[in-house]
């Protein structure tokens, strides 16, 4: 044969953002410029499940980075039957699904009840290590010898799911109050746009965590994807998506050499850059909410030794992530 056969990956994922689920009709975004689609959602959620489950090459395992149901839900009274919906569907399939934490899900659950919940996939994973801190929550699993995935709380920091009584929601009113004067802290400053309520950042102890955890993938020469709900690079994202301290992750992330790929969410428009200090890929994915009935928003990724393709379905673009 003087033809390479088509080479097998190692192994795949699913990866699905922003579902905001919600029993109620269509509605419109905070600028009222974007149709909100709260309940074609789930069955876009179907049909992601559908295209994983006949695939030739059966994901490993689903990323889901967050805002799975929506806010909404929480004046309804129904949170819990919205997130037993969702979460039946994703169960239709026996795949693991690791679950990012967004502002939806503080919207409707305090932090103490998700670290019980369902949506703590540390829970019945199999993490093979997390933060000393047991109210963050960030853990990272290797799905493949030499890979490791590491997700990432952009919410630790932030106004929502801390106790307006607790030392973490003072120390966070510190800093979006130096940065944001507006009455209704959900409305961006002029200038920082990203210090808004919706927003959060990460901790030192989360930060000093995770700068181990790739310190010790450096020597092993591991990969490492970082996924979180807020993206990180300026150039990924519109300035009002940004993680509160955005620029000290990507310091981090900028002082390891393991560190293949950055994913998240919230943003709801796709969009893309590569670092131009170490290559490293970071993807924000299109959200669910805002897709039309006839479209899709979901991805599988082909994971090889030297790179990974990133394979996007509806208005998700595909993309070649090739390892430096
Ligand atoms: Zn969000």
């Amino acid at each position: 044969m003087d033809r390479c056969p088509l080479q097998t990956p190692l192994f795949t994922f699913g990866v699905i953002a922003d579902i905001q689920y919600a029993d109620i009709d269509d509605g419109y975004n905070y600028t009222r410029t974007r149709r909100r689609y709260y309940r074609s959602s789930l069955q876009l959620l179907k049909n992601a499940q559908k295209s994983w489950s006949e695939s030739a090459v059966k994901p490993r395992f689903i990323l889901q980075l967050g805002d799975i149901i929506d806010g909404f839900n929480k004046m309804h009274d129904a949170s819990e039957q919205a997130l037993d919906t969702v979460l039946r569907e994703l169960s239709s399939s026996p795949v693991k699904v690791h679950h990012v934490w967004g502002n939806h899900e503080f919207y409707n659950f305090s932090r103490s009840a998700l670290l019980r919940s369902r949506l703590n996939s540390r829970l019945d994973g199999s993490p093979s290590g997390a933060p000393e801190r047991a109210d963050i929550y960030a853990y990272q699993f290797s799905p493949f010898p030499g890979f490791t995935f590491v997700l990432l709380d952009a919410y630790d920091v932030s106004l929502l799911g801390r106790e307006e009584s607790s030392e973490e929601y003072r120390n966070a009113m510190a800093v979006i109050k130096l940065h944001n004067n507006n009455e209704d802290l959900n409305c961006p400053p002029e200038s920082e746009h990203r210090f808004t309520m919706f927003n959060g950042g990460f901790s030192k102890d989360q930060l000093d965590w995770l700068d181990s955890v790739l310190s010790s993938a450096d020597e092993k020469q591991e990969r490492v994807t970082v996924i979180s709900h807020l993206p990180v690079h300026p150039e990924s994202t519109d300035s009002v998506c940004l993680a509160w301290n955005f620029n000290e992750l990507l310091a981090v992330l900028r002082s390891h050499s393991s560190v293949v790929c950055y994913m998240a969410g919230h943003a709801h428009d796709g969009d893309y850059c590569r670092d131009k200090d170490t290559g490293v890929h970071h993807l924000t994915l299109d959200g669910v909410i805002e897709t039309p009935p006839d479209s899709d928003a979901f991805a599988t990724v082909s994971v090889y030794a030297d790179r990974m393709v990133l394979e996007g379905f509806g208005r998700v673009t595909d993309r070649l992530l090739m390892f430096s």
